[in-house]
């Protein structure tokens, strides 16, 4: 089984294909077991209709929701190379929230964009979205190329628009690849309807997405759950950066402690060390407390503890948000109370225009430069030093109301190794 794992963010107008698409992938990668797609199929043929992947897809995001581990609860296109997280945001309503708590995670995406609509309104803020988040490798599927008689010049209308949107929103157009999902062309594989494209399919393009080269830089593993398993008590979480093996000395925060990694732990596979870009288990002496939300970190290079963040954030809830106001905040595993002490400016998302230096509040779809105090603390880095560890998401009522970067964290305190 591969053990890296990249997370893709799926975004794109609504009704372009994303589910389709993704659908196509896993199917495709035999990731989804042969006989559950039989199943669906027979199921849409017994209501007299053909198989949608899209459906097959709702049933799956369904059964992921109810999953309670963290192999279950997310879908994955399993590669001999790597596996990929898919992170979408399903569902017409409450779409664009969805999209930014899911994208916030991402290290990459595919913007999926119907050939015979073009660029949609969303297919534009979803790239402004990107960037902003600060996922900057995209790549573009032009799909439904079936609609357009899989034309050449079609597709070259739409690499052209897709990529100046990218270069406009400061995204890397890593490919454009023509595609339709619902007969495979260009997805896992190939496609003999379009002989004119000698570029790869969107698989191959994933592939070629570079690994997080993140493992030279100081380590950050985020504590998601605790299980007890024979006997054992086992810390998973993602090797957010860095390298960790049995023996090596962390720095727990938000307490500080020092401990050493007795052992990791993996499904199926007795490799020892782990690496950034993994999702592990590692054991720890019994008498150090574990909890979610903690980091281990390198002795060597141990963050700050914030107590305020000044953030670039996308507003996407219909209340505007308020100078004063308190929200839930998750950063990573963690999670603090966040009240906003200043909106330094109001910017408007599609122009990144200026509208106002200190404001009272900020509107729906407007990105914001906020100050947070943080109760209590968050282990936070700026995104430019420490991507995973610079990327936030706020909550009103339950619910995703916000996400962005960290731009500076002040009056924080120094955590010593001791
Ligand atoms: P989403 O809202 O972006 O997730 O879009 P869906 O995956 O639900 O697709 C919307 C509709 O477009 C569905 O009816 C799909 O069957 C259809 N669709 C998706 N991909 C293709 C394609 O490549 N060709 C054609 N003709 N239809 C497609």
């Amino acid at each position: 089984m591969a053990s890296e794992r990249l997370r893709i963010a799926f975004v794109g107008h609504v009704d372009h294909g994303k589910s389709t698409l993704i659908g196509r992938l896993l199917c495709d990668t035999g990731s989804i077991p042969p006989d559950r797609v039989e199943e669906a199929r027979a199921a849409a043929e017994s209501q007299g209709r053909g198989m949608e992947l899209a459906h097959l897809l709702d049933q799956l995001r369904e059964e992921r929701e109810q999953a309670r581990t963290i192999d279950t609860a997310q879908l994955l296109v399993r590669t001999v190379g790597r596996d990929y997280a898919v992170i979408d945001a399903p569902g017409h309503r409450e779409f664009l929230r969805n999209a930014l708590s899911g994208a916030s995670q991402a290290d990459a995406a595919v913007l999926v964009v119907d050939a015979s609509q073009g660029i949609g309104e969303q297919t534009r803020r979803h790239a402004i979205l990107l960037s902003l988040l600060g996922i900057r490798r995209c790549i573009a599927a032009a799909n439904k190329m079936d609609l357009v008689g899989w034309s050449e010049t079609r597709f070259g209308e739409m690499r052209e628009a897709i990529g100046e949107l990218l270069a406009k929103a400061g995204l890397d157009g890593a490919a454009c690849v023509p595609a339709c999902a619902t007969l495979g062309d260009n997805v896992a594989a190939r496609s003999g309807r379009m002989p004119w494209y000698g570029g790869p399919s969107l698989l191959e393009a994933l592939a070629a997405i570079p690994a997080a080269r993140d493992a030279e830089r100081p380590l950050r593993f985020c504590v998601q759950d605790v299980y007890a398993f024979d006997g054992r008590r086992i810390a998973a979480g993602r090797m957010e950066s860095g390298m960790l093996g049995p023996g090596s000395p962390v720095v727990i925060l938000p307490e500080g402690r020092v401990a050493q990694v007795l052992s990791i732990e993996r499904f199926a596979s007795a490799r020892t060390i782990a690496e950034a870009g993994e999702c592990v288990g590692l054991t720890l002496p019994e008498d150090v407390p574990v909890r979610r939300g903690q980091v281990l970190c390198d002795p060597q290079d141990v963050p700050r503890l914030a107590s305020e963040l000044a953030v670039r954030l996308f507003w996407a809830s219909p209340g505007p948000l308020r100078r004063g106001e308190r929200l839930v905040g998750r950063l990573a595993t963690q999670e603090a109370e966040c009240r906003v002490r200043r909106i330094r400016r109001r910017i408007d998302s599609a122009s990144l225009d200026v509208l106002e230096e200190d404001a009272e509040r900020l509107e729906e779809a407007e990105v914001g430069d906020v100050d947070l105090a943080l109760s209590p603390p968050l282990v936070a880095e700026a995104f430019s030093a420490m991507p995973p560890l610079g990327r936030l998401v706020l909550e009103r009522e339950g619910r995703t109301a916000a996400a962005g970067t960290v731009q500076a964290v002040s009056e924080a305190k120094t955590r010593g190794a001791s």
